[in-house]
């Protein structure tokens, strides 16, 4: 699907083609994305929201086009809710420096699940020492499915938020979020989505979710490196506290007194990356003129395939293996380190991810140094997931 748009997936690595199939960490970028930041660079560069010249107009307006693109891709209710960040992880350290700053209190709880990238935990860990508070974790059973009937018994009077992921970037599990923001819902608690791996593979609506937050990266969904959003609810944002201060966040300042910027400027401290905001545009619009639900079914397709072919290899063994997946396989093979397969997978030039994937919590549950990851896009082919098949079955042939 659309491969030639993607220039880079041309590269040869050992003299052998490349067969990129490390996806979850990041996707590779159309032509039109990298043409726009080159366009951007030519011809519009210059700071946004304080200049009256042509160019800062020109570049402010392209800026909050983009706004208005990534409001209508996750169907916020405004363009005011939509902050920009460098990526998930600072959208994240975001809510909760600024959740925590404002609403948490020593003795108070915050749950995450046990399938957490490190950025949905490690944050909420700095807020909980800041303030005093506890941090409470939601388990997964071992087929990688999160235990959502203990949310209801976890959930206290002291509960302040619940944090976790749409989809888990090592097991692939599309998690219940819709059922997580109920129950917790009902009992007055309110929910961030870490959205990093699900805003390219599956449709998200956040107001049919109700979620308070969604957080996610631009460089896993097609756009740039170093641009990121973080949704938040205006009810909350209104209320929380800034996140850093700044240019562009205030209205009046004084050494006695500084008053903040409306929304979304309050939480938006400093020089954004502008040419990335332009290009995550680009990537919005790449996107939605294939269509997101057809590059849904595809990996959908991809994930059936290559998991059955796999699973014909002699001590295969797969981790995380939900109901409900997106394109993400993780597997390790007999005995063999994560390691040693991701080397020799990359001499057959097979780009996949090995180790724990900032996800140490799920390895410690099963009692696994890592795994070998291999996670699909749009641009991937059947091929390639041949040829991921035979190259680990040689690899194994090779090592045990
Ligand atoms: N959450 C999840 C589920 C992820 O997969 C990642 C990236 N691996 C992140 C958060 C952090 O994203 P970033 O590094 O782009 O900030």
């Amino acid at each position: 699907m659309n491969r030639n748009d993607f220039p880079i997936l041309n590269e040869r690595v050992y003299n052998k083609p490349l067969v990129y199939l490390d996806n979850a960490a990041t996707t590779q970028k159309p032509k039109v994305v990298i043409d726009a930041l080159n366009d951007y660079y030519l011809h519009i560069n210059s700071n946004i929201h304080r200049g009256v010249h042509c160019l800062s107009q020109l570049a402010t307006n392209e800026f909050e086009l983009a706004r208005e693109a990534v409001r209508q891709y996750i169907n916020a209710p405004s363009t005011q809710e939509i902050i920009f960040t460098r990526g998930a992880t600072e959208s994240i350290n975001l809510v909760a420096a600024s959740f925590g700053r404002t609403y948490l209190h020593a003795g108070d709880e915050i749950i995450v699940s046990e399938m957490e990238h490190h950025s949905n935990i490690v944050p909420w860990q700095l807020a909980c020492e800041d303030r005093g508070a506890t941090l409470k974790v939601l388990p997964f059973d071992d087929r990688g499915e999160l235990i959502v009937s203990d949310l209801d018994k976890l959930i206290t009077d002291r509960t302040k938020i619940v944090a976790v992921a749409h989809v888990s970037n090592s097991l692939g599990t599309v998690n219940p979020i819709e059922e997580i923001i109920r129950i917790a819902h009902s009992r007055n608690v309110p929910v961030l989505i870490d959205g990093a791996q699900a805003v390219a593979h599956c449709p998200v609506d956040v107001q049919a979710l109700d979620c308070d937050f969604y957080c996610f990266s631009g460089h896993k969904m097609y756009a740039p490196m170093g641009i990121g959003v973080m949704y938040g609810k205006a009810q909350w944002l209104n209320e929380m506290k800034p996140y850093q201060g700044g240019g562009e966040m205030i209205k009046d300042v004084t050494f006695e007194k500084t008053t903040y910027n409306d929304l979304p400027f309050k939480f938006e401290a400093g020089t954004p990356s502008v040419g990335d905001v332009i290009g995550l545009r680009k990537a919005i619009e790449y996107i939605q003129n294939i269509g997101l639900e057809k590059i849904a079914g595809y990996e959908q397709e991809l994930l059936a395939y290559t998991t059955e072919k796999l699973s014909a290899i002699d001590g295969m063994r797969f981790i995380g293996e939900a109901a409900h997946k997106t394109g993400v396989i993780s597997f390790l093979v007999g005995n063999i380190h994560p390691y040693d397969m991701g080397v020799l997978l990359d001499h057959q030039g097979i780009a996949v991810r090995t180790g724990h994937h900032c996800t140490q919590p799920i390895m410690t549950h099963f009692g696994i140094p890592g795994t070998i990851r291999a996670s699909f896009a749009l641009y991937n082919t059947f091929e390639e997931a041949d040829a991921l098949v035979a190259a680990v079955e040689k690899a194994k042939n090779m090592l045990l």
